[in-house]
């Protein structure tokens, strides 16, 4: 008996909605019940194929943002990393990050796990990093992306912004002490360029200022924006030269007098990160922590080069979970009986997506191609980070389009991917200010500086 309930309940199922409520003015539902109790297996098995239209189910096509399928360029270890990422990213972010991004707060319990998978600093060679290629470094930032842009912000301050810093500016003596602990993620580190008054502006007009004494130097003004730095063990500070009016970068550790922090609230986007404002004031630092090897703004711009690079990988990311997340929406969520994706606007706005992504992660895949090649210049890297978070910002809102009134709901993801476009819009330069970097790289006249 019980089985045979179960069979006509899945009977049932087999007809949508608005089927079922034709058929409920037309028939007496009770008593079809009743009369398909009487059935034996075998007839409702018939009924049921019937139903069907004796057709067996179609497999709809797998949901796959790599249209052109660029990991077949990967190696074996290569595509092997990339997916070890993607099912950590899924399995272990995925159902955390919506509750944290509501509350503003950041999950600690996701630096062990992230450790874990060895991925930070991965460009680098010695100091417990892998020395492996920027495209890796680029698919990575995607795959932690697709998932979060938020995570992979902190990932990219930590891995690319901070070590990077230490990386390209620091002393041998300086790398040993910071770069194997930030490696295992151990320690955690800030970049502050960003000023209250001075954003855009920061090559010529840092007014945050460094003086030498006879021992170190003092470290006086504000930063403002400044992701992880609310709780990061280091922050390295860009100030300038009281004495030579050059740009200096300076290891401020976690607790020393006159540094101070104040979490930014009421972000609307990456609300995950914790941006600080920065407050300086008569800050000692030793000499053993200025950064060695940065001499001027040009070393500054050196990290900002390497990071952009990485900012593009993770628009990309960003489109992607976007694009997958709202493909997958649309072949479920059925209209006037047939499943949304089925017309012909929704598949146009698919279409659309895809095609900018597509154009995007092959863009970023050749860039990281040219870095590889020692051949990437500041005009490549502030092309792909205009291109790519111009185009993020087109998908991701049409992907909360076809999402209907779901799609601003944090529950289904891309109103979250919306969010936090806005901000990868915007740091690391903003459009403008990319733009004019490859517009003076092709006219040979600055329009900006
Ligand atoms: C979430 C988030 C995280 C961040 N994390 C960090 C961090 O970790 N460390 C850090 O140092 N900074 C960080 N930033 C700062 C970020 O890099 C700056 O916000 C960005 O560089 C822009 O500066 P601004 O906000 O002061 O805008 P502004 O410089 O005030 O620009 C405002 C507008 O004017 C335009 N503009 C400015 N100059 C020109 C010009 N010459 N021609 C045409 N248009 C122009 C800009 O393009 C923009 O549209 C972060 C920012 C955000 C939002």
């Amino acid at each position: 008996m019980f089985s045979k309930i179960k069979k006509a309940y899945q009977l049932f199922k087999t007809i949508d909605f608005e089927q079922l409520d034709k058929l409920s003015r037309k028939v007496d539902l009770p008593k079809v019940m009743e009369s398909f109790s009487k059935l034996d297996e075998k007839q409702l098995n018939g009924l049921m194929k019937m139903l069907d239209g004796g057709k067996p189910k179609r497999e709809l096509p797998p949901i796959n943002g790599d249209f052109y399928e660029l990991h077949l360029r990967l190696s074996e270890e290569d595509r092997a990393l990339q997916l070890k990422v993607r099912d950590f990213m899924e399995r272990e972010i995925r159902p955390l990050v919506n509750h944290y991004w509501l509350r503003d707060e950041f999950p600690f319990e996701i630096i062990p796990m992230l450790a874990k998978l060895d991925i930070c600093g991965l460009t680098y060679n010695g100091y417990g990093c892998a020395g492996r290629s920027s495209l890796m470094e680029g698919i990575i930032a995607m795959e932690i992306a697709r998932i979060d842009a938020s995570v992979a912000t902190f990932f990219g301050v930590q891995s690319g912004l901070a070590m990077g810093s230490i990386y390209l500016c620091g002393s041998d003596a300086q790398k040993q002490e910071w770069l194997p602990a930030m490696q295992q993620m151990k320690l955690i580190g800030a970049f502050g360029l960003t000023e209250p008054e001075v954003g855009s502006g920061a090559a010529g007009g840092l007014t945050v200022t460094a003086k030498r004494t006879e021992t170190g130097w003092v470290l006086n003004g504000q930063k403002k924006w400044i992701g992880n730095a609310p709780f990061a063990d280091v922050t390295v500070i860009w100030a300038k030269d009281l004495t030579d009016g050059e740009v200096k970068g300076f290891l401020v550790r976690k607790g020393t007098p006159g540094f101070e922090v104040e979490k930014i609230k009421g972000k609307m986007a990456l609300r995950i990160v914790q941006n600080g404002l920065i407050t300086l004031t008569d800050c000692v630092v030793g000499e053993s922590d200025r950064l060695q090897n940065a001499n001027s703004f040009k070393d500054t711009a050196k990290v900002l080069q390497l990071t952009r690079a990485g900012v593009a990988w993770m628009a990309v990311g960003c489109a992607r979970g976007a694009y997958e997340n709202a493909l997958d929406y649309t072949r479920k969520r059925k209209q006037f009986g047939k499943p949304i994706s089925s017309f012909q606007l929704i598949q146009n706005h698919l279409v659309e997506m895809l095609s900018n992504l597509t154009a995007m992660q092959t863009l970023v895949y050749r860039l990281s191609e040219l870095q590889d090649a020692g051949m990437l210049r500041d005009e490549h890297a502030s092309l792909a980070k205009v291109f790519c978070t111009l185009r993020t910002r087109d998908i991701v809102s049409r992907a909360r389009e076809v999402m209907g009134g779901n799609g601003i709901l944090l529950e289904y993801d891309v109103a979250r991917f919306l969010a936090d476009a806005e901000a990868i819009y915007s740091y690391e330069g903003t459009k403008e200010i990319n733009s004019l970097i490859v517009g003076r790289s092709i006219t040979g006249f600055s329009a900006f500086v």
